[in-house]
This record gives C-alpha cells, structure tokens and sequence, in this order.
C-alpha cells in the first residue's frame, strides 16, 4: 500500500477537554505524521457544507452547533495506507462500540461528542484537505 494523506479533525469535546495533545500523540504511535496543523473556529455555514452528506439525517443541526461550539484543530495526516490507519485508530462512530485503545473508546463522550473525525476514502480525504488548507500550507 502507497503513502496516503488523510484528512482528521479534533473535535471540540476534545479542544474542550485540552486533548489535543493526547490526540495527536495516538496518531504518532500509530505511525501517521501530522504534515498540517491549525486551530480554528468553524462558522455555521463552513460546518454545514462541510457536514452536507448528513444534511438530510435527524442529528444534523445538533452536529453542526456542536462542531461551532469550541475550536477544532485540522490535520493532515500520512502514512502508510493513512487513511484506513487512521480509521482504525479513531474507533468505532459509538465510543460504546470502539476497541480498547482507540480514541474514540478512550476520549469520546457520546456518539454525537466523538472527539475525531476522520476521512472515509481517497475522494473525500482530497476534497477535505482541500477544504480547509492551501496547497502553499501543505509543504509534506
Ligand atoms: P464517522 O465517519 O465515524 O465520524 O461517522 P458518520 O460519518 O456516520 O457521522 C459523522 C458524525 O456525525 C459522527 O462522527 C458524529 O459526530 C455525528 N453523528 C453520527 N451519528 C449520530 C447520532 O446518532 N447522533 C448525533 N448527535 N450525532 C451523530
């Protein structure tokens, strides 16, 4: 498997929470390389664009106010087959269905407060990096 890039956000539980070290260091020993890195504060409009796939499930607008509340921190993420490493070492969406170790299990709150996000494939993980940084801030 090819060298990825991947696309992680740590979530505002977690900034909340003064996780994000923590994070970042689980994705460290999982042997993903943080290549980009930024604190910000989502706006409404950018959390539901960027959150668009959901827009028509029940916990939408909850996501997004949630995703508004505190700042996230937005990664880029490589490695060896990044974007399924990544995957792994989130866990499962429910904290309550992840496996012992990931970060979910360790650090989420709820199924909604789940403290990562993660893209799912090589479309969206592109489409997301591109989202949020330029490609002068990705130097690799
Ligand atoms: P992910 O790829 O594991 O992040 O999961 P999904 O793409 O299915 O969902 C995106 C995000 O929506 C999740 O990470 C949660 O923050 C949120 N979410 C998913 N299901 C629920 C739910 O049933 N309730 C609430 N409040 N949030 C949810």
């Amino acid at each position: 498997m090819a060298i990825q890039r991947t696309f992680s956000i740590i979530k505002p539980d977690a900034t909340k929470r003064n996780l994000t070290g923590a994070i970042a260091a689980k994705f460290e020993a999982a042997g993903l390389r943080i290549v980009a890195s930024k604190r910000i504060q989502l706006s409404l409009a950018q959390a539901q664009t960027f959150y668009g796939v959901h827009s028509e499930r029940p916990f939408f607008g909850e996501l997004c106010e949630f995703m508004i509340s505190e700042p996230i921190v937005v990664q880029v993420l490589e490695g060896e087959d990044a974007i399924a490493k990544n995957r792994e070492v989130m866990g499962a969406t429910n904290p309550a269905d992840a496996d012992e170790g990931t970060i979910r299990k360790e650090f989420a709150l709820s199924i909604g407060e789940n403290s990562v996000h993660g893209s799912d494939a090589p479309e969206t993980a592109a489409e997301e990096i591109a989202f949020f940084f330029s490609g002068l801030e990705l130097v690799g």
